[in-house]
């Protein structure tokens, strides 16, 4: 079975849009961006033109690539204290100068759609989240939207970022799998790999998983987006794994749609909270 990423967002965003129309509410999501790194400013633009669709209002702060820690997070605190913005994303990597950690716990942890705030990862690890990343929780809806059982699994997650990885752990222990997660100083990668009944690969290296690492009848969830020959491919080996797999993702078209759709569903929630918090 392929896991349709791109559906299944079609799908959620269709919905989204109306729920956001019968709530009355005109949500708002701020993006802040700092240079011009073309990646980022193509997933910026991807997420502006998803608030459009879904009738969420966006508003883009651009900061030059020599712009300080400090006027970050002037930029951030603005937002915060903009009562017309439900959401903030601050798109990364920041540049070299920029210190990230300190720019994200800038931002409001009840605008933090993206769900990084410390003060978030902590309560996604303690098992009551309020906002998760958008990718991991974009994969818990993708394996859920497909019928796909987590509780009781052995899921094997191959990285441990803070924007995949370690908050995707933690929202597979929440629903009751079994997690190991591995790294670059993991040893015998591939048979720990072998072992997992769901295994997710956000390592960012073309053909990483190959069909010897993969237990026949797995679940593969490919977050890797990397270059090979002038195309986009995943981590995953996806010719040679599709034949083993009961269930893998593609690439393009798998994780990534998933990931502004829950965006999107962060921005909304954000947005309906606020409104209760202001009654
Ligand atoms: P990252 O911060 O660079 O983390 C990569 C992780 O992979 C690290 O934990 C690293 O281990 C591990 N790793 C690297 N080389 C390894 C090796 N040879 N063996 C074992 N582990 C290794 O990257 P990220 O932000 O998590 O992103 C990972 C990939 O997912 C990238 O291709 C990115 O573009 C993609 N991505 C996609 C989406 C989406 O929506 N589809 C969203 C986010 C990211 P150490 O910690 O030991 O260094």
């Amino acid at each position: 079975m392929i896991l349709d990423g791109k559906a299944c967002s079609e799908q959620r965003l269709e919905i989204l849009k109306d729920a956001i129309d019968e709530s009355g509410l005109y949500p708002h999501l701020a993006t802040v961006i700092v240079g011009d790194d073309p990646a980022s400013r193509m997933y910026v633009r991807m997420k502006h033109k998803a608030c459009e669709r879904v009738h969420i209002g966006s508003v883009g702060i651009e900061l030059p690539a020599d712009a300080t820690t400090d006027a970050v997070m002037a930029a951030v605190r603005r937002l915060n204290e903009d009562p017309e913005i439900d959401g903030i994303l601050v798109q990364l990597p920041l540049p070299r100068q920029v210190d990230a950690t300190q720019v994200i716990a800038s931002v409001a942890p009840e605008k933090d759609v993206d769900g990084f705030h410390p003060c978030n990862l902590g309560l996604l690890f303690s098992g009551n989240p309020r906002f998760s990343p958008c990718t991991p929780l974009g994969i818990m809806t993708l394996l859920a939207a497909n019928n796909i059982a987590v509780a009781g699994k052995h899921a094997v997650v191959l990285g441990r970022s803070i924007d995949v990885g370690r908050p995707l752990a933690a929202l597979l222990l929440n629903a009751d799998a079994t997690v190991t997660v591995c790294h670059s100083k993991t040893p015998d990668i591939a048979a720990v790999a072998r072992g997992a009944d769901i295994l997710i690969s956000s390592v960012g290296r073309a053909r990483f998983v190959t069909a010897e690492m993969v237990k026949k009848g797995a679940v593969v969830v490919d977050v890797g987006i990397n270059q090979l020959d002038g195309k986009l491919v995943g981590d995953v080996d996806f010719a040679a794994v599709r034949d083993i797999a009961s269930a893998i993702t593609p690439v393009p078209g798998g994780v990534g749609p998933m990931t502004i759709a829950t965006l999107m569903e962060n921005t909304f929630t954000s947005a309906k909270r606020r409104s209760c918090d202001s009654v």
